[in-house]
């Protein structure tokens, strides 16, 4: 008997080859009937046999296009019959379109890399190939609804041959809007910085210019060449001398650089590449991946000065295939820009910013609508390095059932493959708000119904350039996403960029504590509610009490943020620049621990302080001029790796940290002891610096001092978070803060507040750092909203 079914789906199925899908299964199913865009998904009517209908529809939810995203599929049965006369794909439904989720780049699938590298293809070596699976999507965009006239594409009109692919339904190429060849796509050029990319003329398109850049990068040269969502900076990784230049030519800059190899077997020379980073780097996303490098890899120290990781990605487009082809060595493929710019993504720029950098450009044609940066991930590994340990320092027996789900995906920088797909939340946003986020690695964060709209990756808005992407970039969301932000969130810190920024829009606005909002932000991350232990653990962020805090345990849900405890204040003289020179704070630690007498001790940090700037210093700790007053734990992590010698002026953000984390020796389980007394909520510092200067004296190492460190600040965590359960019955703790993003750290805490019984929320699709920011400051604003405070 005939029956008739409608069928609803909703989640990220449009722009993604949905239509195309079902309507080929409906035509294998002999099925009759339609399939259009509506405002909420892909609806579809289809006419058959029963049995054949429910054959249907299994087949949709287990084989759907690899880049859709199906939240749900409701059908409906009808009793009268249309008596379809076949299955088509009919036109949009675009009544009140909504909200379209637009797929983030992807990258070449096996498909278009097989057609790539086959010589009877007419794709053959086309650098530009791609299909409804795979290719750019959002940073070609320019306004929505999504197809070709709405994105750069539109410079590029189809060949017949192509068209043909795109108005076949059953081709995979079916309004695949980037579809191109090489006979009318975009086209690579190579030049030399003398040359004006926007001055140079199609005619000097070079024969074989991928060829040729080879060769280059075969030489030592250095080439900024056009990607998907910028400019990347790229040289021979082995080639000493050429990554010695490229760090030069990019001065002030210690930051590592990441790495493109064309395989795993390749990775697997330099780092460890276990299950779980392997999947990571061969996902559709292609993010960098950080990974351990191997004792004596061989590979320049400058790639990554000091650091434990290596970042490592696979290629993601055709042409960074037929760069890497037959490849046995790794390219450096860092970010095209001078230290903290954001990267260059447009033709133009290229000369003014990178001309000093690159010998040479590597551009094409197909302009690139926004910026996006290359994402950057790592798995936490609980159980494979470190023994599991209990909250007195014995090492547990290890229990197999509890260790399956400890590994997972943390996301450091949130971008290309990623955004601008939307954080599906559990609470439903009431209304739709503008969260502007913090300074330091800033996104910002849209909201509506059930999704909060995370943007890609900033940057820190500290010059015109980035504030620009910031300012843009919120327009693009609205305009992509349908959004009017009736309410805007902004951190309560007055000279971040962001603030300032919201504070001179007209709506209404709310600003939100930092720390309160790293946690909220884990929170939703961890699609959770209702009061939680929170430690916030960061660099700094403005408090409610005018001070600076970043060592901050709380009882917080998304409305309020109770500090429960936090790292005794100390003096940071000259405010900002106290970042940058670590040894002023490991100074100010010794004042306060010892008093002016520290300088007579014997350790090399006093013995090498510069006495004249000391005293100046303590001159302005003295009359607490230019000295804000801070609690943060990110300060006493570089302070520590100063008094160790390791670093006493970093070059960014976490550098000293991160080079204390990277010398820990593995097999110490032993920790210092933080003070707190009883009922008190202050954790005073001076314990930890005696025990360390004790040590110190001792002639013990500074892997095994830090080693200590770690783990006395990961036991701290663990005690105050059971005195809390205690008092509060709570056992549920986030971990949230930039200085979670030390592994060694969050592997202890975790495995320690595991071990005790407390469940463990850590972040896992937005950053723990300030990138993390916005999705907290608009949870709180969506909690206030609903309690009627606002
Ligand atoms: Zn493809
Ligand atoms: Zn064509």
């Amino acid at each position: 008997m005939l029956t008739r079914t409608q069928i609803q789906i909703k989640g990220i199925v449009q722009g993604v080859g949905f239509r195309p899908f079902v309507f080929a299964l409906a035509r294998r199913s002999a099925l009759k009937g339609q399939v259009l865009n509506n405002s909420v998904g892909v609806l579809v009517d289809v006419e058959g046999e029963e049995c054949q209908i429910k054959q249907f529809i299994s087949e949709l939810k287990t084989n759907p296009p690899p880049l859709s995203n199906i939240e749900s599929i409701e059908f409906s049965n009808y009793e009268h019959t249309v008596n379809y006369s076949d299955f088509r794909i009919v036109e949009s439904n675009s009544n009140g379109a909504k909200i379209m989720p637009i797929s983030a780049d992807i990258a070449t699938c096996q498909d278009c890399l097989r057609e790539m590298f086959d010589p009877k293809n007419r794709r053959y070596r086309y650098p530009f190939i791609n299909c409804t699976n795979c290719g750019p999507r959002f940073t070609i965009i320019e306004n929505i609804p999504y197809d070709r006239k709405q994105t750069t594409m539109r410079d590029f009109e189809m060949c017949e041959d192509c068209r043909i692919e795109y108005e076949n339904p059953l081709d995979r190429r079916f309004h695949a809007e980037p579809t191109a060849c090489a006979d009318c796509g975009p086209k690579v050029f190579l030049i030399s910085n003398q040359i004006e990319p926007q001055r140079r003329k199609d005619a000097e398109e070079n024969e074989d210019a991928i060829g040729k850049t080879r060769q280059l990068l075969q030489n030592g040269k250095i080439l900024a060449v056009k990607g998907i969502g910028g400019f990347h900076l790229v040289c021979d990784a082995l080639d000493t001398e050429a990554v010695k230049n490229l760090r030069a030519r990019k001065y002030r800059e210690d930051k590592p650089f990441a790495l493109m190899a064309n395989s795993i077997e390749v990775i697997k020379k330099y780092c460890f590449v276990s299950e779980a980073e392997s999947e990571l780097l061969l996902s559709k996303e292609r993010p960098i991946v950080l990974l351990e490098r191997k004792p004596n890899a061989p590979i320049p120290e400058a790639i990554a000065p000091k650091a434990k990781n290596l970042g490592f990605m696979l290629p993601y487009t055709p042409l960074h295939y037929l760069l890497l082809e037959n490849q046995a060595k790794p390219l450096v493929m860092t970010s095209g820009n001078i230290s903290d710019e954001p990267i260059c993504y447009e033709d133009s720029e290229v000369n003014e910013r990178l001309k000093t950098i690159a010998d040479f450009y590597l551009l094409h044609n197909r302009r690139i609508h926004i910026r996006t940066d290359d994402s950057v991930v790592r798995v936490l590994k609980l159980e494979e390095i470190y023994p599991q340990i209990n909250t007195d320092g014995h090492r547990l027996e290890k229990d197999k059932s509890q260790i399956t789900n400890h590994k997972s995906q943390i996301v450091v920088r949130r971008s290309r493959g990623y955004a601008p797909a939307p954080i599906k939340t559990a609470v439903k946003f009431e209304k739709q708000i503008l969260a502007c986020g913090a300074e330091l690695k800033n996104t910002f964060c849209l909201t509506r119904d059930n999704y909060a709209f995370v943007s890609h990756h900033i940057g820190d808005l500290e010059n015109l350039e980035t504030l620009r992407s910031f300012t843009t970039g919120i327009e693009h969301y609205k305009r992509l996403f349908n959004l009017k932000p009736e309410i805007v969130a902004y951190d309560l810190h007055p000279e971040y960029l962001s603030t300032k920024y919201a504070l001179e829009i007209d709506a209404t606005k709310i600003g939100v504590q930092h720390h309160h909002a790293h946690i909220a932000s884990c929170l939703a991350d961890n699609e959770i509610e209702g009061e939680v232990i929170g430690v916030a653990f960061d660099g700094l962020g403005l408090g409610t009490d005018g001070k600076l805090w970043g060592g901050e345990f709380f009882v917080a849900d998304f409305l309020q943020a109770e500090r429960i405890a936090h790292l005794e204040y100390m003096p940071m003289p000259g405010g900002a620049k106290a970042i940058r020179e670590p040894w002023r704070m490991a100074a100010v630690y010794l004042q306060k621990t010892f008093g002016d007498d520290f300088l007579n001790l014997e350790i090399p940090f006093v013995q090498t302080l510069n006495k004249s700037a000391w005293k100046t210093i303590r001159q302005m700790t003295t009359t607490e001029t230019n000295s804000p007053r801070t609690s943060s734990m990110g300060r006493l992590f570089d302070g520590v790796a100063s008094l160790l010698g390791l670093r006493d002026v970093v070059n960014y953000e976490g550098q000293a940290a991160i080079e204390l984390e990277a010398i820990v020796e593995k097999n110490c389980a032993d920790g210092y002891v933080f003070d707190i007394a009883e009922n008190e909520s202050i954790i005073k510092i001076s314990d930890v610096i005696h025990q360390i200067i004790k040590d110190m004296l001792a002639g013990v190492s500074p892997q095994i001092i830090s080693a200590k460190f770690h783990f006395g600040v990961a036991q701290l965590i663990g005690f105050i978070a059971r005195r809390i359960r205690n008092e509060r019955k709570l056992n549920r703790v986030a971990l949230s803060g930039g200085v979670f993003q030390n592994m060694l750290l969050l592997e202890q805490t975790c495995q320690i507040l595991k071990s005790d019984g407390f469940d463990v929320f850590t972040h896992r699709r937005v950053p723990t750092n300030d990138g993390g920011i916005s999705l907290g400051q608009a949870a709180i604003t969506n909690a206030h909203i609903i309690t009627g405070r606002i």
